[in-house]
């Protein structure tokens, strides 16, 4: 079977950045597991991996506008420290979930004043030029119902 639209797609991965340093990889755990087609991955991974079999291995370079986006500088913002009511300790490398005007978004806190909290909304890949190298390990057809809920279940995948 072919990687199509509403397939569960199992790979193995690792994913570099231009210094060659490991950000993420399958190696020593379970393959990532996925529906295919829903959005899941990053659209320059999802693209290429379209149409292929079990066992195929390939690398590919993603730049950014085809995984996290590039890096928006409006989305680095300083908030007053009132704004995080209800949590006594802040500090730098902190990250917290935030309402902001495209919804709700992970924030990562770079520095803290005694008034003010400076926070980055970007992904923290935003910006960068991934490198992938990847095997497929499994491909199925999906079941109505995780093609309904959008995502995988069983192994790998959701409990509910
Ligand atoms: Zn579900």
């Amino acid at each position: 079977m072919n990687i199509q639209h509403s397939t569960v797609v199992q790979i193995d991965y690792t994913l570099t950045d231009d210094r060659q340093q490991v950000i993420d990889s399958s190696a020593g755990g379970e393959p990532l597991t996925y529906l295919h087609g829903h959005g899941n991955l990053i659209p320059g991974l999802e693209k290429e991996l379209e149409g292929r079999k079990v066992g195929e291995a390939f690398k590919i370079s993603i730049p950014p506008g085809e995984a996290y986006g590039e890096r928006d500088e409006r989305k680095r913002q300083t908030v007053p420290r009132s704004a995080f009511q209800g949590i006594d300790r802040i500090e730098p490398g902190m990250r917290f979930r935030a309402s902001g005007p495209e919804g709700e978004e992970a924030v990562l806190v770079l520095s803290v004043s005694e008034k003010e909290v400076v926070v980055d909304g970007n992904h923290p890949l935003a910006g960068q030029t991934l490198h992938f190298d990847v095997t497929v390990r499994g491909v199925r057809a999906a079941t109505e119902e995780e093609v309904a809920h959008g995502h995988v279940h069983g192994p790998g995948g959701h409990h509910h």
